[in-house]
């Protein structure tokens, strides 16, 4: 049968871009649908915009370091509107270079919603277009609990658009967007109060690693509270009044909650094509990324795997390669380096101690607890904090993670080392790097008791 497509992607964000972009460079003829702007929650509202107020909100303490060192610096304010402007023409430039690269590759971009018609066509407004290959690359959507006053509240999606920046803020949250918003507004100038409803932030992150970011937050001057959430929200003449779960009022400006993600498949016309998805609404795939129906994929957020954007990238290249390359390619998800931009950043690798503890039976922990240079003669009291985990048997390095100035850079290299299944006698091998804070992860030589 001809059909008009050889691929319909849904979703021009990460993982669909890649996947157009590689299949049509193996001969197939691509559409793309975007609803909203061509590169997706990263480039318009996700890591982009997000990483560009993680720097701007680093400068005040910049600023006071930059004093010890002797410079005068003289008196510093902060403007939002310029910071949002400046902020908005950049990603508006990444939206064009994304939209001409598409074209480039003569991939057909598609403006609106689409909807799968059948396994193998897929609706955009009145038009229906018939295909070989859908793949279902829709992203997630920020989820809002079911409290009284909501509607007051913002996402992550508003915070990037606010018309000024608030006095003060509450986060509510302990994931990555609820720490790394706390870190911006607060460096910002707002006053922050992290809620979170459990023992400690970052669940799924190794325990000393949470730890010692809720001490470094804490002392930043952030008010991180646990065990804590919000009953309802009131609208008051100033602004809103949060009714807490431990009996508590707290009056603020603004309330940001970064409370999880959903797949974005709701109203995608996937259950009527056959398509099973989990209880959390999200796609379920194979190893190749296949659904249970033969002629439908699946990459990125809406797949639930791992919400981060070079895995939706490594899954869509990979789903090219299978079925236009004829290259079976699984995506690996083992060892994939993160970091979270939080203030200080976290970088990490592999396994967590716990989990470590679990799988090897027999590990040995390496950690160093240290200040990081820049801040002797700088005067902040931020301390850094490396850690490897080893398995005993084999000596292989399954797990590195820090908190610390420039974590992200960092990571990236030690990720090459973990992936590879480099073993601490290799890392002991590896010459240090001084003076810096890298160092640490081949110079810290006793196990913890
Ligand atoms: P998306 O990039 O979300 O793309 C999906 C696209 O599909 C969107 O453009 C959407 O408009 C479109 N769409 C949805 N439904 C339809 C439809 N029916 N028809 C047509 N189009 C449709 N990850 C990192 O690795 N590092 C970070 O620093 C980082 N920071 C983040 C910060 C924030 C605030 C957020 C929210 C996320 C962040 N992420 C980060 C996660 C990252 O953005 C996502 O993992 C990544 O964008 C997922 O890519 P995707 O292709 O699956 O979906
Ligand atoms: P996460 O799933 O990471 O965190 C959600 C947080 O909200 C958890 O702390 C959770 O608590 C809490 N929570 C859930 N429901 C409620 C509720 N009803 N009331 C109060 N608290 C609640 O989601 P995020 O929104 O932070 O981020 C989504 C994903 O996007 C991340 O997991 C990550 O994959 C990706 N991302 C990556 C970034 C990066 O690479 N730097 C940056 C930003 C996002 P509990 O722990 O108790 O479940």
């Amino acid at each position: 049968m001809d059909y008009d497509y050889d691929l319909f992607v849904i979703g021009a964000g990460s993982g669909g871009v890649r996947a157009s972009r590689i299949a049509s460079t193996l001969g197939a003829k691509v559409a793309v649908a975007e609803e909203y702007r061509v590169g997706g929650t990263c480039v318009i509202r996700g890591c982009v915009p997000k990483k560009l107020m993680v720097y701007a909100s680093h400068f005040a303490e910049d600023f006071e370091n930059a004093r010890g060192f002797g410079w005068d610096v003289g008196d510093t304010s902060f403007n939002w509107k310029t910071l949002i402007e400046r902020k908005d023409a950049e990603i508006d430039r990444l939206n064009g270079l994304y939209v001409k690269n598409l074209a480039a590759a003569g991939i057909e971009i598609i403006n609106g919603r689409a909807t799968v018609e059948s396994p193998n066509s897929v609706r955009v407004g009145d038009k229906v277009y018939t295909t070989k290959i859908i793949l279902v690359a829709t992203g997630g959507w920020p989820t809002l609990p079911d409290v009284p006053g909501i509607e007051h509240a913002i996402t992550s999606n508003e915070a990037f658009h606010l018309d000024e920046l608030p006095e003060d803020v509450v986060v509510v949250g302990g994931g990555y967007i609820a720490v790394e918003f706390a870190g911006i507004f607060h460096g910002m100038g707002a006053k922050v109060t992290q809620l979170y409803r459990s023992d400690q932030i970052l669940r799924g992150f190794d325990d000393e690693i949470r730890g010692h970011l809720h001490d470094e937050m804490i002392k930043k001057g952030i008010d991180l509270r646990t065990h804590v959430n919000i009953n309802a929200i009131e609208k008051v003449d100033d602004g809103l009044l949060l009714h807490l779960t431990d009996g508590t009022e707290l009056k603020t400006k603004a309330v940001m909650y970064a409370t999880g993600r959903a797949p974005n498949t709701k109203g995608l016309g996937l259950h009527e094509a056959g398509v099973a998805c989990d209880e959390k609404g999200a796609i379920m795939v194979d190893a190749y990324s296949k659904t249970n129906v033969d002629s439908i994929y699946a990459v990125g957020d809406v797949t639930d795997r791992v919400a981060l954007t070079p895995v939706a990238i490594k899954e869509g290249h990979a789903f090219a390669l299978t079925v236009f390359g004829d290259t079976p390619t699984s995506p690996e998800h083992d060892a994939i380096p993160t970091a979270v931009f939080s203030q200080p950043p976290i970088g990490t690798v592999g396994l967590t101690e716990s989990e470590a503890r679990a799988t090897h039976g027999q590990i040995e922990v390496y950690t160093s607890d240290f200040r990081p240079m820049k801040y002797t003669l700088g005067g902040s009291d931020e301390r850094a904090f490396t850690k490897l985990i080893v398995d005993k048997k084999t000596d292989v390095v399954v797990g590195a993670h820090m908190v610390g100035i420039d974590a992200a850079e960092i990571i990236q290299g030690i990720g090459i080392a973990v992936k590879a299944g480099l073993t601490k006698a290799q890392f002991d091998q590896t010459v240090a790097v001084h003076p810096s804070t890298a160092e640490e992860f081949v110079l810290m030589r006793t196990p913890r008791a």
